[in-house]
């Protein structure tokens, strides 16, 4: 269809065009505008959120490489500190074990120091005589050297006790003991046997070396002054030698003739030393 225009709608027609041109024109630049803006816009988020984003993305990233390798060494250092540490404490434990080892072992060579040992005197008690003179008899037989014992008793004891006291007694009885401990041979052992009553071992001692020990023993004992206070007195002992016969004796008769010989010295009148016979000569 054709438009025709009329004069004089006709300037008023084309100004309305023109202003629709216009009009669009300015449509058109605002769309453009706005097209513009958004995708501004639209760059600005994308930039804020990866910005947002990133931290927690690079988090597992680092885990999985870069870091991860600054962490292991560290992880490495720890564990190898706390087994040190473990290690340490091992040790110490060892050497605590260590320590009460020894502790004990001591104490168990205290305990069986002291359970072979007389209180009051010092010496070595009966227990552990009769234990070596198990073991010297033995040895004596199977090495064939000699064995000499000697029994001693105090003289009177009895009197000593009545007249001046029972602890006066005992300080008589520790120096008698002191004086035969140290009048024999350190190789050779002191016993108390019993109440007053002594026994020495003379290791691999020859028959006529015993007779002057025992003889210097009783001459020892003599010479003894025993002081408490205003007392002060002497005692004597007497003593029973036996040698070890290597074929008839046994520790039980090697005793028995030790005794006997005691027994002859208190007949001979105390303060003296007998040898008991050769158990041949005995019979
Ligand atoms: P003998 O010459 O015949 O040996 O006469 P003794 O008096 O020595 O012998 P007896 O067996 O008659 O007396 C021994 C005394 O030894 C009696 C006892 O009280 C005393 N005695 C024994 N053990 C101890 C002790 O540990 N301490 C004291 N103080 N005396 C003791
Ligand atoms: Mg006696
Ligand atoms: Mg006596």
């Amino acid at each position: 269809m054709i438009t025709r225009v009329v004069s004089p709608a006709a300037p008023l027609i084309r100004k309305l065009q023109t202003e629709s041109l216009h009009t669009f024109g300015l449509l058109g630049l605002l769309l453009l505008l706005g097209v513009l803006i958004t995708e501004q816009l639209v760059r600005l988020f994308e930039n804020e959120i990866q910005k947002l984003l990133t931290p927690l993305l690079a988090e597992p990233r680092a885990e999985s490489s870069g870091e991860s390798s600054m962490l292991m060494p560290t992880l490495a250092k720890t564990t190898i500190s706390e087994f040190a540490t473990m290690i340490n404490l091992i040790n110490m434990r060892i050497r605590r074990i260590n320590q009460l080892t020894i502790e004990l072992a001591r104490s168990r060579d205290q305990m069986a120091e002291l359970s072979m040992t007389d209180a009051l005197t010092g010496c070595r008690n009966r227990r552990d005589f009769h234990l070596r003179l198990a073991e010297e008899v033995a040895r004596a037989k199977r090495n064939q050297h000699t064995l000499m014992g000697i029994l001693l008793d105090i003289d009177h004891f009895k009197d000593v006790n009545d007249s001046y006291g029972h602890p006066f007694g005992d300080k008589a009885l520790q120096s008698v003991a002191h004086a035969i401990s140290t009048g024999i041979r350190a190789a050779d052992y002191c016993f108390r046997y019993g109440g007053e009553e002594f026994v020495t071992l003379l290791i691999d001692c020859p028959q006529d070396r015993a007779l002057l020990i025992a003889e210097s023993l009783r001459i020892k004992v003599q010479g003894l002054r025993i002081s408490s206070g205003d007392v002060s007195i002497s005692v004597s002992v007497s003593l029973g030698l036996a040698s070890l016969h290597l074929e008839d004796d046994d520790a039980d008769t090697f005793l028995a003739r030790m005794d006997k010989a005691l027994y002859l010295a208190k007949r001979r009148g105390r303060n003296s030393v007998v040898m008991a016979p050769h158990p041949e000569d005995e019979h």
